[in-house]
């Protein structure tokens, strides 16, 4: 049991807004550095989000991939953790605003808030195709994809039960194609033997793009081995057309109706507010633009890192905005911190691209290294054990792991449970 022992008032005070990637990463590498911590979070859980489609899709449950944030630093007496919204910054003051009126002073605040998904302008399509970014994202979505075999399972007519069976995933990233493997897979591999009335091999699973083909930030080469992956599954992949509606009746592309009762959104992104609150540079999704160093223009005390950011990498393109990006972030600017309190300062911020993976279904991943790309079984492997690897904790680890042989040999997903919300489709 670690022991409480005050902290100096004196000492450096680092407040960090969001405990994702980024902020959890600053915060373990700010271990022994002569600073008072306080990591604020509106969520009271750190979340592995490049599985939550695992979630979403009843593979995994969701305390496989999340973790209480309070846990995870309980040796660090130095971190103070606080479940709270921040609604704003007061650069002026050097305080912290919190939604419901309170404020928390810093030294030195690092944002690291993340981003959310983004419709174009069409936010009132959001209530028909959710997007997947929180644990309560993925279960709506659990909820929703099973409910709709549920009901055509007692629906009688043709044409209602077709569009209860028909999912669509608008978006063809990585989170679009796992989503899309993973639903084409449940209908055909889990589900078949436990219902009576409807044939769910028969369920359509409808992957729409608005660009030229599938993965678009992988090679050409993978892209087209996971559409034909994709393909050999089931799933109908549909590209160059652009959603230009969503309903409760289904989804517009170019100028035909597609009748359809489960549509998710795996398109857009949009940043926090971070930007917002200080009046700071951003580009068209909202991300700060920061400074080389990290920091915001006009504010060197205010570091912003991950998702809620753009900078531009070595080859001259914007970082992308995935987990390794904002470990690294992370690490940078808890260094820059330590060297600042000595009195020394680091140089700017450069970031290494360690490869980018997706999983299309059972056996079939992608991976670019870029000097040499991987497909099929191998990339697979891979992917799992990387995965596994950056959960937090080895019940986790060996929790998802049992989980996935179990998916591997048997096809089938434990974590199908339809809780919380309506049982009405589509709700
Ligand atoms: C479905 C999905 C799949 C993904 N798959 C992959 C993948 O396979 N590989 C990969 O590398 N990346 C993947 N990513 C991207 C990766 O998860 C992000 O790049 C990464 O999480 C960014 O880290 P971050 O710290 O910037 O933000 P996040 O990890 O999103 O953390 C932001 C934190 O800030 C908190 N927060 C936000 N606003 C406030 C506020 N106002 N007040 C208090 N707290 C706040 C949030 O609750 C959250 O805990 C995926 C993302 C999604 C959504």
């Amino acid at each position: 049991m670690t022991s409480k022992q005050p902290q100096p008032a004196t000492s450096h005070h680092v407040v960090i807004v969001g405990a994702g990637f980024g902020g959890l990463e600053t915060t373990h590498r700010l271990k022994g550095a002569p600073v008072r911590i306080t990591l604020l979070d509106r969520r009271n859980h750190h979340l592995f989000q490049p599985l939550l489609y695992q979630v979403a899709t009843a593979s995994l449950a969701t305390s496989e991939i999340a973790w209480p944030i309070r846990y995870l630093l309980r040796d660090r007496p130095e971190v103070t953790t606080l479940f709270a919204a921040v609604s704003g910054v007061d650069p002026v003051g050097k305080r912290v605003l919190l939604d419901d009126g309170d404020s928390v002073a810093y030294d030195t605040l690092v944002l690291a808030t993340g981003a959310r998904h983004a419709y174009f302008g069409h936010d009132e399509w959001e209530p028909f195709a959710p997007g997947l970014k929180t644990l309560e994202d993925a279960t709506t979505l659990r909820r929703r994809i099973l409910v709709a075999f549920e009901r055509a399972e007692r629906e009688t007519d043709p044409l209602r039960r077709a569009a209860l069976m028909t999912f669509v995933i608008i978006g063809a990233g990585p989170t679009g194609v796992e989503l899309a493997g993973t639903i084409a897979e449940l209908a055909k591999d889990t589900l078949p033997p436990d219902f009576r009335n409807i044939d769910t091999h028969s369920a359509r699973v409808v992957l729409i793009e608005a660009g030229p083909r599938v993965l678009a930030g992988f090679p050409d080469d993978l892209s087209a081995y996971a559409q034909r992956s994709l393909e050999s599954i089931g799933v109908e992949v549909v590209l160059g057309q652009a959603v230009t509606e969503c309903s409760t009746d289904g989804v517009v592309y170019g100028g035909k109706t597609l009748q359809a009762r489960t549509l998710i959104w795996a398109a857009g992104v949009r940043a926090s507010s971070a930007a917002e609150w200080l009046g700071a540079p951003a580009d068209r999704a909202f991300r700060l633009q920061v400074n080389p160093d990290l920091t915001v223009p006009g504010h060197s005390e205010i570091f912003a890192i991950g998702d809620t950011v753009t900078i531009n990498g070595p080859d001259g393109k914007p970082i992308p905005g995935i987990a390794p990006a904002a470990k690294q972030q992370g690490r940078y600017v808890a260094e820059t911190i330590k060297a600042r309190l000595r009195g020394e300062t680091l140089g700017p911020f450069r970031y290494k691209h360690a490869g980018s993976l997706a999983q299309i279904g059972k056996r079939k991943a992608v991976i670019d290294f870029g000097r040499f790309k991987l497909r099929g079984a191998i990339a697979w492997w891979i992917w799992g054990i990387a995965h596994i690897y950056f959960l937090i904790g080895l019940r986790h680890r060996l929790s998802v792991a049992i989980s996935w042989l179990w998916i591997h040999a048997r096809d089938q997903r434990a974590a199908r449970l339809i809780t919380q919300g309506s049982s009405k489709v589509g709700r």
